[in-house]
């Protein structure tokens, strides 16, 4: 059984929108419904007449937010919940627009699956026969079907969204109903979406996802409710794959140079921001290149499909009349929902880059060239890039896996713009690249040491003091000693070590190293992992002795 944080796998979709309300205000849940509706706009004989237009949506549940999440003012009035994938039933529907639906009417926004069309429609049909005003619009921006595809035609995707957003500000601003579903239809001609899954979507209950993905293998194509794409790719680097699913919506649309189009990029839940937000640069770039301009990228969790990793891309091109700046002001428009993602409203899409202050560093000393030094650390830094892997596996073992690369880091910028000088000054340069490039907490470590070094010699120092100096720093800055399970346990007896020659130097080294082993860690993030270490070496003070023994050997020559 996939693990799943739920209760009973058939109260899911009730236990998440009871959840939901009290995440949301000026929300409720109506009895025995799954149906999440604003009770301000429940409409009594009084107000009737005077409630605005009410913009319902919904479809099976697993989209979450949507489409419980957009009910809020200026989107959706209320949201009918299925169970898991699967349509909510005639009479539910019926029951939702009964309740919301006043004088001015109804819009009916319908993703356009077989059995959403069926119960969303039927359900307005019969409202109609009531005597309630209620159009109904369906949404299909799937482009991944082309017409001639023998099914069931386009899907509904996460363009709908873009549907209840300015349908909704219509409806807050007290336009008529003609005009709103107006508004809706607008949206739904000029929108394409593409998916793609990178996983598949594992239903509360079940003992495993829909479809398995090789380890290198994406769907592309997908509908939103865990079954398979149009078809089977190998996964490529984000800009690529990108590119092919911009080009397909471009193809589709007829975009062309000089369109403007508003983007919504969305996780099918699992994937996170940080992938979304390279996935919404490549698109941007794309759209840059073909002279499409961009006015509006919305990225965020908007139509999900439960637990699969994934992305969808919609574009919605914005009509060269009125009608499309009336359209991006509604997009614009401000709402209550938390969902939705076009918050604060406005943003430009345009990457702006401002500078970084620069400091240009006096020279310690101007002493000539010190060639045994560059030696002795151009050894050093082959000898950090060949650990690097080494490193990594150990600080996976006790710490969090990235000591190798973060070394490796500052070992490349001495070795792509290596400094000549005096040893002061080549010290402080490969501070420099420390502090600038290595990162987590060996970065700001040794960036302190190699200093403190420096100055020491800079000031007259020999080689065995500046060294301890060096130490000191380390000390100073980190908080350890001694038997804390760091890099000042081989650094230390090491220093102490220096006035007996460089072989004194790496034994010491190297014995305080192997004697982490049997230490637990006081200091660093291998303190939490209480007696988890025993047994392994710190990978800082493994890191050390790799490092002194290349110098060694290099001074040795
Ligand atoms: P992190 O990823 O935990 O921020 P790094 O991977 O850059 O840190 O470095 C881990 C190493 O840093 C440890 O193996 C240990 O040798 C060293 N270290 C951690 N804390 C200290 C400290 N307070 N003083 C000296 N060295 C430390
Ligand atoms: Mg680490």
């Amino acid at each position: 059984m996939a693990k799943k944080l739920i209760n009973d796998p058939r109260n899911v979709v009730r236990e998440s929108l009871e959840g939901l309300v009290l995440t949301q205000p000026g929300t409720a849940l109506m009895k025995d419904r799954l149906i999440v509706v604003r009770p301000e706009q429940v409409v009594t004989a009084d107000n009737r007449s005077s409630v605005p237009v009410a913009v319902i949506s919904g479809g099976g549940a697993g989209h979450e937010p949507a489409h419980a999440g957009y009910v809020a003012a200026g989107m959706l009035t209320a949201a009918v919940s299925g169970e898991v994938f699967s349509s909510p039933s005639v009479d539910v529907v019926l029951d939702c627009i009964r309740a919301v639906t006043g004088d001015a009417g109804c819009l009916v926004v319908v993703k356009s699956y077989t059995g959403d069309r069926l119960n969303f429609g039927l359900a307005a049909e019969l409202a109609r026969a009531e005597g309630l005003k209620v159009e109904v619009v369906v949404v299909a921006d799937d482009v991944a079907i082309t017409e001639s595809d023998a099914n069931a035609g386009r899907r509904g995707l996460a363009g709908t969204v873009l549907a209840h957003k300015s349908a909704g500000a219509a409806a807050h601003a007290r336009r008529s109903l003609e005009e709103v579903a107006a508004i809706a239809r607008t949206v739904s001609a000029g929108l394409g979406t593409i998916g793609v899954g990178l996983s598949g979507v594992t239903v509360p209950g079940a003992s495993g996802p829909g479809f398995t993905l090789g380890e290198d293998e994406i769907e592309v194509g997908l509908g939103i409710h865990g079954e398979p794409g149009v078809r089977r790719e190998k996964l490529r680097p984000a800009d690529e794959l990108v590119a092919e699913l911009v080009q397909l919506l471009i193809t589709d649309r007829q975009l062309g140079a000089g369109d403007r189009v508003v983007a919504l990029i969305g996780s099918a839940g699992a994937t996170p921001p940080m992938e979304l937000s390279i996935v919404t640069r490549a698109v941007a770039a794309q759209l840059a290149a073909r002279g499409i301009d961009l006015v509006r990228v919305w990225q965020g969790l908007v139509m999900t499909s439960l637990d699969m990793a994934g992305v969808s891309i919609t574009l919605l091109r914005l009509p060269d009349d009125e009608i499309g700046s009336d359209l991006l002001a509604l997009l614009d428009a401000p709402t209550a929902s938390r969902a939705w993602p076009g918050r604060p409203p406005g943003a430009i899409p345009h990457l702006q880059l401002v500078p970084a202050p620069g400091v240009v560093p006096e020279p310690l000393d101007a002493t000539g060239h010190d060639p045994v030094v560059r030696a002795a650390i151009d050894a050093a830094i082959r000898a950090v890039l060949d650990q690097e892997e080494e490193l990594t596996r150990l600080d996976q073992v006790v710490g969090d896996g990235d000591l190798g690369t973060a070394l490796a880091r500052g070992a490349r910028a001495w070795a792509a713009q290596p400094v000549d000088g005096s040893g002061a000054e080549q010290l402080r340069r490969l501070s420099e690249y420390a502090r600038r490039d290595i990162g987590g907490t060996s970065g700001p470590l040794y960036a302190v040491g190699l200093l403190r070094a420096a100055e020491s010699l800079a000031s007259g120092a020999s080689w065995p003091d500046a060294f301890a100096a060096g130490v000191d720093g380390v000390r100073d800055l980190g908080g350890a000693s001694v038997g804390d399970r760091t890099m000042v346990d081989a650094l230390q007896p090491a220093a102490e070590a220096a006035p007996d020659g460089l072989d004194a130097v790496v034994d010491a080294a190297q014995r305080g190293a192997d004697s982490t082993r049997a230490l637990r860690a006081r200091r660093g993030r291998s303190s939490y992992l209480g007696d988890r270490v025993e047994g392994h070496p710190d990978p800082g003070a493994v890191a050390v002795t790799a490092w002194l023994a290349a110098v060694r050997d290099a001074l040795r020559r």
